[in-house]
């Protein structure tokens, strides 16, 4: 990685390597994948067991490789993990597994990525009976306003894609732990900050250092 001012670009969540010289970009891995043996400059991981890949008989093999994984000097974050109500296995073994993850993320100080599908009651119980040192950041999040409130005043952190950057939103959740993100759209990380910038009402540079300042907060970095 080349840290410094000429990284304009943060892609907070994505499935794809990055690869451009103004953008970081980290790229996600589902517990089994291995970081790659050769990837672009510029890009950063996170490793976790996502809700959709695990089910009863899979569930020791994955928190096995995901010990391995987690250990590689560029996974920066623990997850995507989470709750998802409408796919993948349910109940107990969603909880049992996400707080797993939450064990190797405080272990390793690192922060973690949130995927969550109407599982806000089961995310709030987890925050509350763990108290995370490191951030929660809740990616592609799109929920109303009012839950956007409870989740903000508990500390969480957003990451928004371009569903996600609303009026309503940006008027509700702290402007310093924001991150954005592609994820799986195949849009262009600019598109998104553009989008930020202007439902925000930030001049362009603005909404660029504002994101590189959270990112830095967030990681200690000095991007
Ligand atoms: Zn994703």
């Amino acid at each position: 990685m080349n840290p410094g001012r000429e990284i304009r670009y943060i892609d907070f969540h994505s499935h794809k390597p990055g690869g451009r010289s103004d953008s970081l970009t980290i790229m996600n891995l589902m517990a089994g994948e291995d970081v790659p043996a050769a990837f672009p400059a510029n890009t950063l991981f996170s490793a976790g067991i996502h809700p959709w890949q695990l089910t009863d008989d899979n569930c020791e093999q994955l928190q096995a490789e995901l010990i391995l994984t987690a250990a590689h000097p560029h996974i920066v974050m623990i997850g995507e993990a989470g709750f998802d109500r409408l796919r993948g296995v349910q109940g107990e073994l969603q909880y049992r597994v996400f707080m797993f993850q939450t064990s190797i993320a405080a272990e390793m100080q690192k922060p973690m990525v949130i995927h969550c599908v109407r599982g806000w009651v089961e995310l709030l119980r987890a925050h509350s009976e763990y108290g995370p040192a490191r951030p929660w950041v809740i990616h592609g999040f799109r929920g109303s306003s009012k839950l956007a409130a409870s989740l903000d005043e508990k500390g969480f952190w957003f990451s928004l894609g371009k569903e996600g950057i609303t009026p309503d939103i940006l008027n509700t959740v702290s402007h310093d732990r924001i991150m954005l993100e592609t994820d799986d759209s195949g849009r262009s990380i600019d598109d998104v900050y553009r989008l930020f910038a202007v439902t925000a009402g930030y001049p362009e540079d603005e909404a660029a250092d504002l994101i590189r300042g959270n990112f830095n907060s967030l990681f200690n970095y000095r991007l």
